[in-house]
């Protein structure tokens, strides 16, 4: 382990990458703080990642031992596509982390953060038949987005890299079975947003499915006509205000801003 915002070689890392590398890290490190104050965070375990600016076979993954609530801008791992360590912040990287992540970045250029969970919400509907149901307006966001991958024991073998590309497809999401939740989006904001809702999307199923009521489905167009709406209004000027992104990062420096550095 090194001094707090060095590398292994002994340098301050801020000094050592790009102005963009360095707002990328500090928007992963605050994604890894936000999943841990909303509780979808497992220990040491489930990793997020983000694409290194201006490197498309580079990516940022968590510093594997660290609490998702210690991680900081400077503790994040750069490792290339291959498994190299490009900046060694101390820490070692996550295998199946690096298989998970390595995957979906190499497999779709319009990816650059993608995160993956296990939270009770999201292995509960993993280890269904039926996956996400389109129950809820929350729900229409992710309307035929989201993909199943089956479940393959620990992802430590490399070659798994090839199915969860495959099943990813061009979706936003993958439901993993019997294991949890995955997003893949254009930025780390994103990928945030995704996830949240994700969540929440999952406990509300389970909330409905166990009053063991029938449960009410909008129709197919209905669902399609909610995703097309919200598709146009996130590519409009507001969407970035809508996501609530700066609202959380203030949230967070208010307890503590040890992320960004
Ligand atoms: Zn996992």
């Amino acid at each position: 382990m090194t001094a707090t915002g060095t590398a292994a070689n002994g340098k301050p890392i801020k000094d050592q990458v790009s102005p963009e590398e360095w707002r990328t890290r500090v928007d992963l490190a605050a994604f890894y703080r936000l999943v841990a104050k909303h509780g979808m965070d497992d220990l040491v375990g489930t990793h997020l990642s983000a694409r290194v600016p201006g490197h498309p076979d580079q990516f940022l993954l968590n510093p594997y031992g660290q609490l998702f609530n210690q991680i900081t801008a400077s503790s994040l791992v750069k490792v290339d596509v291959e498994g190299n360590t490009i900046l060694d912040s101390g820490y070692p990287v996550n295998a199946a982390g690096f298989t998970i992540h390595s995957a979906v970045l190499m497999g779709r250029s319009d990816v650059n953060s993608v995160a993956h969970t296990h939270t009770i919400p999201g292995m509960a509907i993993s280890a269904t038949e039926a996956g996400i149901l389109p129950l809820t307006q929350n729900s229409a966001r992710f309307y035929q987005r989201v993909g199943t991958h089956d479940y393959e024991g620990p992802a430590t073998d490399l070659d798994e890299r090839q199915r969860l590309q495959r099943d990813l497809g061009d979706k936003d999401a993958l439901v993993l079975r019997n294991h949890g939740l995955l997003v893949a989006s254009p930025s780390v904001r994103q990928a945030w947003s995704a996830l949240y809702n994700l969540e929440k999307v999952c406990k509300v199923q389970l909330m409905a499915q166990s009053t063991g009521e029938e449960l009410i489905m909008p129709s197919e167009s209905i669902m399609r006509h909610c995703y097309e709406q919200m598709q146009r209004s996130s590519s409009g000027g507001n969407s970035q205000r809508r996501d609530g992104w700066e609202s959380q990062l203030r949230l967070l420096d208010r307890d503590d801003a040890s992320y960004a550095h």
